[in-house]
């Protein structure tokens, strides 16, 4: 029997696990796999890499997973290297306002929605009428109050007001979840997408855990996907790029790269992201079917690296069991812990978050940004301005993320079109999920079932 030799573009993880989940299932050796990817490494938006000032590894960003991420988590164990997670056992985070005080969200190992409610309850940030609305918008959500038409309408802004979430509520609770899943602030979040998360986050008793990588991005999802990938012969191609994708009659035939060669092909599967995919075809071969993928909207996210000369004291920052403190009333969202000299500061959707200035942080100048965090960390943790400081690096991942409001849902594309041959994956792709790993990894999932 003839092999038959599918096309893989872009080496994300949209790419790399539609290759790991075909080949998995590939017990007859039907198919010959190649990854085309145009960088010179592989990783997407999911990566690190040495700093020789600093001699560690850094990632371009924290990356956060949640106890729902079903397709995540089988990838790492097909690849091997699940045990390179540090998995909560129950979803406890501790916040800091800049008064310096803190409170502490903590579920409790019982069964949904009971977890959430008794962690609400107890949770000290918010007044109890405020706790008891709270608790009622998980009540409506799991009740299926709301119809796709009005949830597809409206902000999940525009439905916590409805929902008569107060200011404290939203400052305490909201702002920080929606921030942290959507990389947007509510009136960008689509409220049937926020409604989507908040079942898959609440459904049940460690859904809502947070799981963060114990190593970096390339140790825990690149370099052991690579290894699985060559070991079973699929054909790794770093630094091609793919310039158009030829097709005809409803057929692809080949892609052509940058340096003019033609790469035949049986099956094709896009693996890039939403700003790159449409400008892969010749204007008229663009799929009938196929959304202007390239009309969403960019979202991105700031990361802050500051180094110490001496050791943070443990006690300075009130840390949970990951590492990591969330700051509240600042325009840093996070702290992670990760060295005893070394904290990562996070900005999650920071084109929205403005300065005094009226600048964006994403536009700001990265030694304003250094200055801000510093004072901002001084603000929250008591003595920490004291410790002499070795330096501070920033990362601005301008695209990270598509913004998920109700526009989005227009040009998220599916899965396969009137392209017989032709597969797309990627975060941005139609899977009812915000741009997360859980959705590249669930499109590529989706995709391997095709073959
Ligand atoms: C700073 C940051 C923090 C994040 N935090 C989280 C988090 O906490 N939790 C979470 O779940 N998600 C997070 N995300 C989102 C997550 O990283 C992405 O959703 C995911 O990595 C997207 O994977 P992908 O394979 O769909 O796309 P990409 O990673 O963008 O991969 C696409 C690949 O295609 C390649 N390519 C493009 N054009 C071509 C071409 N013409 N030919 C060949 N190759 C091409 C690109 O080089 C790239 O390697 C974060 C993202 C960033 C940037």
């Amino acid at each position: 029997m003839k092999r038959k030799r599918i096309l893989i573009i872009g080496g994300g993880l949209a790419g790399l696990s539609s290759a790991v989940f075909i080949k998995n299932a590939d017990d007859e050796n039907q198919y010959d796999i190649t990854i085309l990817e145009a960088s010179p490494k592989f990783g997407g938006r999911t990566y690190s890499y040495f700093d020789k000032n600093y001699d560690t590894f850094f990632d371009n960003g924290q990356h956060i997973l949640a106890g729902w991420y079903k397709n995540t988590f089988n990838y790492l164990k097909t690849i091997g290297s699940s045990n390179l997670l540090n998995v909560q056992e129950n979803l406890e985070i501790n916040f800091i306002d800049i008064s310096g005080e803190t409170f502490v969200l903590k579920v409790p190992g019982v069964i949904a929605p009971f977890n959430i409610i008794f962690a609400l309850w107890k949770y000290n940030a918010i007044r109890l009428t405020d706790k008891i609305k709270l608790i009622h918008v998980l009540r409506l959500i799991n009740v299926e109050k709301f119809n796709d038409e009005y949830l597809l309408s409206v902000s999940a802004d525009i439905l916590l007001t409805r929902l008569k979430q107060s200011e404290c509520i939203r400052k305490y609770f909201w702002n920080p979840f929606i921030y942290a899943v959507f990389n947007s602030p509510a009136t960008k979040v689509s409220a049937k997408m926020f409604v989507e998360i908040l079942k898959h986050g609440f459904s049940g008793r460690k859904t809502s855990n947070l799981i963060i990588p114990k190593t970096d991005l390339n140790k825990l999802f690149i370099d052991p996907a690579l290894t699985y990938l060559s070991n079973r012969g699929v054909d790794l191609k770093p630094g091609s790029r793919v310039k158009r994708i030829v097709s005809e009659n409803g057929y692809v035939s080949s892609v052509i790269l940058e340096n003019d060669e033609a790469v035949e092909c049986d099956f094709i599967i896009s693996g890039v992201p939403f700003f790159s995919f449409k400008r892969l075809f010749d204007e008229k071969e663009y799929p009938g079917n196929f959304k202007d993928s390239d009309m969403l909207r960019a979202s991105s996210i700031t990361s802050i690296h500051v180094f110490f000369n001496e050791p943070v004291p443990e006690t300075m920052i009130p840390l949970n069991s990951l590492g990591m403190n969330g700051l509240i009333g600042t325009k840093i969202q996070w702290v992670f812990r990760r060295s005893n000299v070394h904290l990562s500061l996070i900005i999650s959707g920071s084109d929205f978050i403005k300065l005094d200035s009226g600048d964006t942080i994403t536009a700001e100048e990265k030694a304003h940004i250094s200055n801000l965090a510093m004072k901002e960390l001084a603000l929250c943790f008591d003595g920490i301005e004291k410790l002499s400081l070795k330096g501070v690096k920033v990362i601005k991942e301008k695209r990270a993320t598509f913004i998920p409001d109700n526009e989005s849902y227009k040009y998220r594309v599916d899965a396969s079109c009137n392209i017989g041959n032709l597969y797309v994956a990627g975060d941005w792709t139609n899977t009812g999920l915000p741009a997360t790993i859980e959705s590249a990894i669930t499109s590529a999932y989706n995709i391997s079932k095709f073959f």
